[in-house]
């Protein structure tokens, strides 16, 4: 395998003193904060997260931020060949002199911006991903979920705890009812500080996120679904009533099959779908805004 040496450019964003070592040939790569480089180094939890993935030949598996390929070694090792998006050139050049492209399709891009139609699915998605990006990349993958089969990601524990938490508890929010809509999720386990260089400021978790069919997922306008459940957890603290006001009356809100005097963090996904269902009735009807 080729080691091309490292490029000089944008060197002045480096987060200063946090060098790694990719290679034993290469010069060390200055970890960038802009682009949330935590890299993992612990050999036990990188097996870990990968036994967990299980890839197999013939599965088109594609990694978000491969970064200095912890774990695109040994994914590349199971499953034959990988496909990766990675955003930081020097890291981008360093994985193209690692692995000949028969093992690694290397995509050097912005993975928010990417158009996740250019790849041929079903498509497995892994990545320890950048915190930075996590909700919007989440909230942008749920988009192209038909196209997937799975996604493993390492992140925050508070975000992962967010997204799979139940109705009533004090992490469901946006992200939990978003998400849950569309996906099954478990949290797999947690991942300590100390297995990463440098060390993030959090723990991180690890979730599997495996999407609903569509045939199973309730018919309702994605628009209307998302303004209510973002309504609602606008001002989470109030009631439905006083919290959708601009959006349904309480009257509409019961008609829904909904308590007014509830409050967002304790409905269920569906209450969510007969909400958003009522919303979209009044558009139909030309209400813009519910009165009396
Ligand atoms: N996978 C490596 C590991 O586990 O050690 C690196 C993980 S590091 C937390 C995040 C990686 O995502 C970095 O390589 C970073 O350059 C890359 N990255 C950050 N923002 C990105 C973006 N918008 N699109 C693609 N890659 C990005």
């Amino acid at each position: 395998m080729r080691v091309r040496s490292h490029s000089p450019h944008d060197r002045n964003h480096s987060a200063p003193g946090t060098q790694t070592e990719s290679s034993k040939d290469a010069a060390p790569h200055r970890a960038r904060k802009r682009f949330g480089q935590n890299f993992l180094h612990d050999p036990r939890v990188i097996a870990r997260i990968v036994d967990a993935i299980d890839p197999r030949p013939g599965q088109t598996i594609v990694e978000i931020g491969p970064g200095q390929a912890a774990l695109t070694r040994p994914l590349v090792q199971r499953a034959g060949h990988l496909t990766a998006i990675e955003i930081d050139r020097d890291l981008a050049d360093r994985l193209r002199g690692e692995f000949p492209p028969q093992q690694l399709t290397l995509i050097e891009a912005d993975a928010l911006a990417f158009d996740w139609g250019d790849l041929p699915g079903p498509l497995r998605l892994v990545g320890n991903l950048p915190y930075n990006i996590s909700s919007p990349l989440l909230f942008s993958l749920a988009t192209v979920a038909e196209r997937v089969v799975d996604q493993h990601f390492m992140l925050q524990k508070e975000v992962v705890d967010r997204m799979v938490a139940p109705p009533g508890s004090k992490t469901y929010g946006r992200l939990s009812v978003m998400l849950q809509f569309r996906y099954r999720m478990v949290k797999l386990f947690d991942v300590p500080r100390g297995a990463f260089n440098p060390p993030p400021n959090v723990t991180s978790s690890i979730v599997r996120m495996v999407p609903i069919p569509v045939a199973q997922l309730p018919a309702v306008d994605a628009d209307s679904f998302s303004r209510v459940v973002a309504t609602a957890f606008g001002q989470r603290r109030k009631t439905l009533r006083n919290a959708l006001a601009t959006l349904l009356d309480a009257s509409a809100i019961s008609s829904a099959g909904v308590d007014p005097q509830a409050r967002a963090e304790t409905l269920a996904n569906d209450a969510f779908v007969r909400l958003a269902r009522k919303l979209g009735q009044l558009a139909t009807f030309g209400v813009t805004r519910a009165t009396g």
